[in-house]
């Protein structure tokens, strides 16, 4: 069962034409990377899954239900998104816990997610006194604390250093193992190769390959 479905979507911009005609599933129990180059409409599509932007035509499932449709949507899917925001005068522990309570999710997993993406010693620092590496590491545990089955990340690996990127593929391979459906964006095919099991590869607004990674070594 597909756990994102994303069919015909069209989305214009004045005169320019961010999404046409995007297509693609995303199923779970592995990484499926979203890649193509800065313009190609990566994050205009993970905006649209989220209701965050409104697509012209198509449609976009989370599920099976449109994400504006979710009862509880962060016990559905959780978002890295570029601009995630971040609240620079708390801690990190505070803002996770600020989250929790105003998205109506028990503190229960706040201290569970800090360990998870690498933060403990870093929990009770300002947020807004971190590298980009740790905000990143820090949106992304925003993005688990609902325990969702579908994890949506736009380029979570801008800002790490080499150990941090290591790190997040790991991480990336784990959430996929423990059955979830992970969506995962980059402008470097080369970032998602070792990764993703699941290939979309977008430019200009649209799919230009689809194809599990295994079927693309086996025809180089
Ligand atoms: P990607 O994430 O692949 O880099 P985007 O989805 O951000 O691509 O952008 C797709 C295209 O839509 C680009 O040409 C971008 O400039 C344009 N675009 C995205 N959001 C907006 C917006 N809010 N207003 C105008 N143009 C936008
Ligand atoms: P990315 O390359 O990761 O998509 P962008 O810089 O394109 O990041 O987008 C960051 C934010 O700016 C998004 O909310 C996007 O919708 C908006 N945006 C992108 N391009 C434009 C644009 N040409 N005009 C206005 N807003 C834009």
């Amino acid at each position: 069962e597909a756990t994102i479905e994303v069919a015909g979507l069209r989305k214009r911009f004045g005169q320019t034409m961010a999404l046409d005609g995007m297509s693609f599933t995303v199923e779970p129990g592995q990484v499926t990377g979203f890649v193509g180059p800065n313009g190609a409409g990566k994050s205009t599509t993970m905006r649209v899954i989220l209701g965050l932007d409104k697509a012209d035509e198509g449609t976009a499932l989370v599920g099976g239900r449109p994400y504006t449709g979710l009862r509880n949507p962060l016990h559905h899917v959780g978002a890295l998104l570029d601009a995630s925001a971040l609240q620079p005068s708390r801690t990190a522990r505070n803002h996770l816990l600020w989250l929790a309570h105003s998205q109506g999710l028990g503190a229960g997993r706040v201290d569970e997610v800090i360990e998870q993406v690498g933060l403990g010693s870093a929990a009770r620092r300002r947020a807004g006194g971190f590298s980009l590496g740790m905000r990143q590491r820090l949106g992304i545990a925003a993005a688990l604390l609902g325990d969702p089955p579908v994890l949506m990340l736009d380029e979570p690996v801008n800002g790490l250093d080499p150990e941090g990127i290591v790190w997040m593929r790991g991480l990336l391979r784990s959430l996929a193992a423990e059955g979830r459906a992970v969506l995962v964006s980059s402008h470097l095919m080369s970032e998602l190769e070792d990764t993703a099991g699941h290939l979309v590869v977008v430019g200009r607004g649209r799919v230009i390959a689809d194809t599990s990674v295994a079927e693309l070594i086996a025809t180089a």
